[in-house]
């Protein structure tokens, strides 16, 4: 519990001079020697202990961003890295790190997960931030009901059907110029009812398990609390933009059904773009949207093919690749800088960023000075 007295973040609207003035000194003092002895491997021991001074000296926007801290050693961290590494997860406070509070852009931020010359994090939708594959899942056993109780369907007519569905999405290929999703989805149903059960066009009950399958996986497709809360937290420190793949209509019911917008800056879906993930283009267009460099901004997405390589493509500062099964993909893949398993697990990336870059500084310092002597 001792460690709720180290967590320097300031809420929105507390300058840090309020809470330096609001602190025990003595207090905070007392609670880094007892974590600091102990550990004794961290690095920043010396930046550490000048916290409090630290803490004064920030005065507004332009105040330089002092060090990360960590709270817990590497070890302990659960990390994550480039390639394969950090299989394990960062959640429930490990791998969690503590930086003074910076003021910059009018936002008082904790900086608790963001990384220096991090201005922007670009976050995928489907199964990254809501489970679609789940939600598809559940509205595909919602049809099957349906097709069993209402039409007489077996149940290996109706999950023949809804197999020859999914397959059909997955090979679409839509243009809005000349369909509308809705009648192209609809088509799907029609054509996979009538390859399994044989017989006439049924365009309504086509229509009828169509409606069926998107209403229940749009009511399925949730924003999780705890990644509300993540998001709410990084975007104290960091612009948040979701970019998403996907027909217009499509994405947009998504987002409407999570109720996602009030968590990002800005909102771009690819199919209202000229060019879609992996293009570097809509990733510019980003860039430009927040008013930041592609190498202050990060990629964060379950798709090697279309966030991963899209953000290489362009030239981002980093991409994560959420791969929730931790699966060994193929050789020819694109290379994620880093690997994580759950997004909650992202504000530990943007620490070990800021950790490495830290890292980097402080050798370059000493060769500088060893070049010196
Ligand atoms: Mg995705």
């Amino acid at each position: 519990m001792l460690w709720k007295g180290l967590w320097l973040s300031l809420p929105a609207g507390v300058s840090p001079e309020r809470c330096c003035a609001a602190s025990r000194p003595e207090g905070i003092s007392c609670l880094l020697h007892l974590f600091l002895l102990p550990a004794g491997r961290f690095s920043q021991t010396s930046t550490f202990l000048k916290s409090g001074k630290k803490i004064k000296k920030v005065s507004g926007a332009g105040g330089r961003s002092p060090p990360l801290m960590r709270l817990r050693p590497a070890a302990a961290r659960g990390g994550e890295g480039r390639g394969r590494e950090g299989k394990k997860k960062g959640r429930g406070g490990k791998g969690r790190v503590c930086r003074e509070p910076r003021v910059r852009a009018g936002r008082v931020c904790s900086g608790a997960m963001g990384a220096p010359g991090v201005k922007a994090v670009f976050f995928d939708l489907d199964n990254t931030l809501v489970d679609t594959a789940a939600a598809g899942r559940r509205a595909i056993e919602e049809v099957v009901k349906a097709l069993r109780c209402r039409h007489r369907c077996g149940e290996g007519q109706a999950r023949a059907i809804c197999e020859k569905v999914q397959a059909k999405l997955l090979k679409e290929c839509h243009d809005p110029a000349r369909t509308c999703i809705t009648e192209l989805r609809i088509s799907h149903w029609e054509e996979a009812i009538r390859e399994t059960i044989g017989g006439e066009a049924n365009r309504s009950l086509a229509a009828e398990c169509y409606f069926l399958w998107k209403s229940t996986r749009l009511r399925h497709l949730t924003l999780a609390e705890e990644t509300r809360g993540m998001l709410t937290e990084l975007r104290k420190a960091v612009r948040l933009l979701l970019l998403t793949n996907g027909d217009r209509q499509t994405q947009r019911e998504k987002i409407e059904a999570c109720a996602c917008q009030p968590y990002f800056d800005a909102i771009v879906v690819g199919g209202e773009q000229k060019e879609e993930k992996p293009a570097p283009s809509i990733f510019h267009y980003c860039c430009d949207l927040l008013g930041v460099q592609p190498t202050e901004c990060v990629m964060v997405g379950d798709s090697l093919d279309t966030d991963i390589q899209g953000g290489l493509n362009a030239g981002l500062k980093a991409t994560v690749w959420l791969n929730k099964t931790m699966a060994t993909p193929a050789d020819s893949s694109p290379v994620p800088h880093y690997v994580i398993s759950s997004v909650l697990d992202l504000p530990a990336v943007l620490q070990k960023m800021e950790h490495n870059i830290n890292a980097k500084l402080g050798n370059e310092r000493t060769v500088s000075s060893n070049g010196a002597c």
